[in-house]
């Protein structure tokens, strides 16, 4: 195992942890970032952002991320290609393990490792990702303006996609495995409220249709077997997201479906010096924006918490030489 100190580290390279990286490296923190599993993130996977603002035209999903890299290292981020694999905070300054070969002890650690869509596992829906199928209706919802859409899954997140794809969409059909929804009652109010949403109960997705792009959706009654083949341009899943925070579940306080906590108002986790942003933490708005937002909150405790703790080290040395 190497070992190598650091001042502030970074795990994850999504909207949020270069928005970290470029304000603490401006303050003089020099960050370290470890990219991740998905260098960029969540947004690598996109098309089209056309919500970000700034960004009067669009631009493509990848390329505002490296072009987020760029601005993160012209500042004198080291940004470097490793997954945090193991960390330890019981102590300070914390420990993270990259690779499972490399060990870093960090003054300042933030977490900005995002979530990752759960995807159905078809073969037709990976194969059209990005072609019709996505698991975002707020990022990619508006180029279905008008046209007839499918979205999958019955919790909070399905029936939120679904309400917002409602108003810009013709059709919106719901396919719900079972006979009743796992969202909350207020959420299947907005949904039944909505004249154009049509909720098909008790049935499974079987196949995503079409060759390059998405024409429709064979779907299966699972009560009697009935298969229908309904026509569509986008099919949203909206199963859920997981988050990507096993290896903090020991230290950190994280919510039943994996999230972590943060003190409210600020990325400040349980434990001093360890700050959340981005969807690591966030399950409601997950958008870049907010996202990068998140990341310049971490960025500013994260400084506030180092000036705290250098005063707090001067203060013990003056008390030493007095003594
Ligand atoms: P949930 O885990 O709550 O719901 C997932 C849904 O997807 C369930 O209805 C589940 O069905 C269905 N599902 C899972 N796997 C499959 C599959 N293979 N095929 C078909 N359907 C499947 O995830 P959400 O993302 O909806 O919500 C996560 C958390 O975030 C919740 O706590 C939620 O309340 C919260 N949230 C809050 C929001 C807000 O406050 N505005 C907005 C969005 C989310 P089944 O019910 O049969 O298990």
């Amino acid at each position: 195992m190497t070992e190598e100190k650091v001042n502030v580290l970074i795990i994850g390279s999504g909207p949020a942890g270069y928005t970290a990286a470029i304000y603490a490296a401006r303050a003089g923190l020099k960050p370290v970032m470890y990219q991740g599993g998905q260098p960029g993130g969540q947004l690598t996977i996109t098309n089209d952002v056309e919500n970000y603002p700034g960004y009067p035209d669009g631009i493509n999903g990848p390329q505002m991320m490296v072009d987020f890299q760029k601005q993160a290292e012209r500042f004198g981020t080291d940004v470097r290609f490793g997954l945090a694999t193991k960390v330890d905070f019981s102590g300070y300054p914390h420990k993270v393990i990259i690779d499972d070969k490399h060990e870093i002890t960090a003054n300042a650690v933030i977490i900005s490792t995002g979530a990752s869509a759960k995807w159905l596992g078809l073969e037709s829906e990976q194969r059209l990702n990005g072609m019709g199928v996505s698991a975002c209706a707020v990022c990619d919802g508006f180029f279905y303006k008008g046209q007839d859409v499918v979205v999958v899954g019955a919790g909070d997140t399905a029936a939120e996609e679904a309400t917002y794809l409602s108003n810009i969409c013709n059709k919106v059909t719901m396919i719900v495995r079972r006979d009743e929804m796992r969202a909350s009652k207020i959420m299947q109010r907005r949904v039944e409220k909505a004249k154009n949403i049509e909720i098909l109960w008790n049935t499974e997705t079987e196949e995503v249709l079409g060759k390059d792009e998405v024409e429709g959706v064979r779907v299966v009654n699972n009560v009697t077997g009935e298969k229908t083949e309904i026509k569509a341009t986008g099919f949203f899943v909206a199963i859920g997201h997981k988050p990507n925070t096993e290896i903090f579940k020991d230290f950190l306080e994280l919510n039943d479906a994996g999230y972590i906590i943060t003190k409210p108002g600020s990325t400040k986790t349980k434990v001093e010096g360890v700050f959340a942003s981005g969807d690591a933490q966030d399950f409601i708005y997950r958008q870049a924006v907010t996202a990068a937002g998140t990341g310049c909150m971490a960025a500013l405790d994260a400084e506030r918490f180092l000036a705290e703790k250098e005063d707090e080290l001067e203060e013990q040395e003056e008390v030493a030489e007095k003594a």
